[in-house]
């Protein structure tokens, strides 16, 4: 039974990393950031309220997502597993899901941080040229991420859940020190 999280600075590789393992494991690949954008492309209700906040590079409230991941979480498809990325990215987001986990029998998860310098993280945003990565939307993401994501760097070491892999090597070496990590 495969549980992962991916975490890491945006930019990190988290992407494609975990749609490459949850392809080969076949489980779901749930990336917050893509049912958000698919979300705004259909202008659903939660895509209209979602808008503003990735816009400018902010998250987007705890509870507009947290109920999304719930949602997501409760498919019958997670029963094998899954690769979360892209959540938690608060630490209240980190416990509401380890209590969500405990509700729905789907606890032992392990997490994984790619860890990529920031320097690397602005050049690779600004290649990709997705319609959020101008450079002011990612300096303000990065912000962000400091300030209210990298705490979950300790958080779950503390908790002895992580791991670490060197984000700042080729796709194919992370690749294989994930798959050595994981193992
Ligand atoms: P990146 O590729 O930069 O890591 P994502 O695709 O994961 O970005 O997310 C894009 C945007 O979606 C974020 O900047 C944020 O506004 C929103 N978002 C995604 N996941 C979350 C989350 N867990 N909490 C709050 N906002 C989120």
């Amino acid at each position: 039974m495969t549980r992962l999280i991916f975490l890491g600075p945006p930019g990190a590789g988290k992407g494609t990393q975990a749609k490459a393992l949850a392809d080969h494991w076949q489980i779901p690949h749930i990336s917050t950031g893509d049912i958000l954008r698919q979300a705004l492309k259909e202008q659903t209700t939660l895509g209209v309220k979602a808008q503003s906040y990735m816009d400018k590079g902010e998250l987007v409230p705890d509870q507009l997502v947290e109920e999304m991941v719930e949602e997501r979480l409760k498919q019958p498809d997670t029963t094998s597993g899954w690769i979360l990325d892209g959540f938690p990215r608060t630490v209240k987001q980190a416990s509401f899901l380890e209590a969500l986990l405990q509700k729905l029998d789907q606890a032992g998860e392990r997490v994984v941080n790619l860890d990529v310098p920031d320097d690397i993280v602005v050049a690779r945003l600004l290649e990709r040229g997705r319609k959020d990565d101008t450079e002011e939307v990612i300096r303000r993401r990065l912000e962000v991420y400091r300030s209210e994501t990298a705490p979950l760097i300790d958080y779950y070491s503390s908790k002895a859940q992580l791991l670490i892999v060197n984000g700042n090597q080729s796709l194919e070496e992370v690749t294989a020190e994930l798959a050595k990590v994981i193992s």
